[in-house]
């Protein structure tokens, strides 16, 4: 790093809660796949901002909604509907196939929705005695950072000082479908799993997985809400993680992409029976479904709704995996593709994941160590092929001691 970003880093960390431990770089601007630190310094972004960046940075049509909405209108609070709203809503009703829309802000608070609905589904419709509403979760999930939602995650760093935490909630092995149905009781109003699992590092469920929850919750009469807040809108090739079993789940779960990485947007899309259990006063947000979030949010849509960053997702991911599983044996001992989605596992011998991240730092590449050794790449959907094999290229050399 350079003095003027050395300085600028130190600058950042003095003044901050260090609730993260961010590589040594700091940006100034960035497009597409690229970004440049304040030094000129330019890196290949291999994070794409934990997914929220799918259309990359800058991007052209996106910003160009950005800045003509702020010009004309940001926040009404939802005590007045703006002019966004119902386009938004019907837009991403339809990309989900679903009725209803309830907009929110950041994962977390998708999460949050859902585990409502759910419980207010429960005891309204499916008649679970008062306060005895069960939700089944999977193990190694991650969903966010609330105190409800961390005290259903099995990491300790996540949860361990943060108690007491909100009962009610089941926890099985991830990817186990007999497990999850036999947890499944008369009590049970819902099951929250990720497609895949982002943070416990790209975990791909068994072939059929999905498919069984879904049929499961259907004939127990049990909620499926999908959290597709990182494996969803292009990521793994297809709009939604669950397309590729065709399955539909009762609940959407969104977030990250749907904002673009220009602002938080998140949202809960389901049918009218579902969300239809929430009367005025019962759930909201001051900002959720704001004018500028509603027409970023639209302006997503309609990226998404022509298939083209999916289909370059899917296509890209094919030389991702190709590339990756020659490394197999390389100083890499397990990589997960799906899409433009991997979980790569370093052989310990060659590093920690911070430290190969370190050493891709110092080649021009951005990407995210997750539990040890497992590095995440998920680059913007706009990547061009020669950028990402470049910087496979780096990775093949930082793995391989080369
Ligand atoms: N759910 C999943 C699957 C996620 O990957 C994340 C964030 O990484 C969240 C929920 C939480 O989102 P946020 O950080 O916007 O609250």
């Amino acid at each position: 790093t350079e003095p003027g970003a050395a300085a600028e880093f130190t600058r950042a960390e003095a003044r901050t809660a260090h609730n993260y431990h961010p590589l040594p770089v700091v940006v100034a601007h960035a497009e597409g796949a690229w970004m440049t630190d304040v030094d000129g310094r330019r890196y290949l972004d291999l994070l794409a901002g934990y997914s929220a960046l799918n259309f990359g940075h800058s991007h052209p049509r996106l910003l160009e909604t950005a800045h003509a909405q702020l010009d004309r209108l940001t926040l009404t609070s939802r005590a007045f509907v703006h002019d966004q709203f119902a386009d938004f809503t019907a837009k991403l009703g339809d990309l989900c196939g679903k009725e209803l829309v309830l907009p929110m802000n950041t994962g977390a608070e998708a999460v949050e929705t859902a585990l409502k609905v759910m419980r207010k589904w429960g005891y309204e419709v499916k008649g679970v005695a008062a306060d005895q509403a069960e939700i089944i979760v999977a193990s190694g999930n991650f969903h966010g950072r609330t105190t409800t939602i961390v005290g259903f995650s099995d990491d300790p760093d996540a949860r361990d000082g943060f108690g007491p935490f909100a009962p009610g909630f089941v926890t099985v092995p991830y990817g186990d479908l007999a497990a999850l149905e036999a947890a499944i009781t008369p009590r049970t109003v819902g099951v929250l799993v990720e497609p895949i699992q982002g943070e416990g590092g790209v975990v791909i469920p068994p072939a059929g997985y999905l498919t069984g929850i879904r049929e499961a919750c259907t004939r127990e009469n049990v909620l499926f809400a999908a959290d597709e807040i990182q494996a969803g809108l292009g990521r793994t090739g297809r709009t939604f993680a669950c397309d590729h079993e065709d399955v539909v789940p009762d609940l959407y779960v969104l977030g990250k992409a749907l904002g673009a990485g220009i602002v938080p947007v998140s949202a809960v899309v389901a049918d009218r029976d579902v969300l239809g259990v929430l009367k005025p006063g019962q759930h909201g947000s001051t900002f959720g479904g704001n004018a500028l979030a509603c027409a970023v949010g639209s302006a997503v849509v309609d990226l998404l709704a022509t298939g083209d960053f999916q289909r370059r997702s899917a296509e890209l991911g094919e030389m991702l995996r190709e590339r990756l599983e020659a490394m197999v044996g390389h100083g890499v001992v397990g990589v997960r593709v799906r899409g433009l989605w991997a979980g790569v596992d370093v052989d310990p011998a060659v590093g920690t994941g911070r430290e190969v991240c370190e050493a891709l730092m110092a080649r021009g590449v951005l990407a995210k160590d997750t539990h040890g050794s497992t590095i995440r790449l998920a680059p913007p959907l706009v990547v061009s092929e020669a950028d990402l094999a470049w910087g496979l290229d780096q990775l093949a050399a930082v793995v391989s001691g080369a």
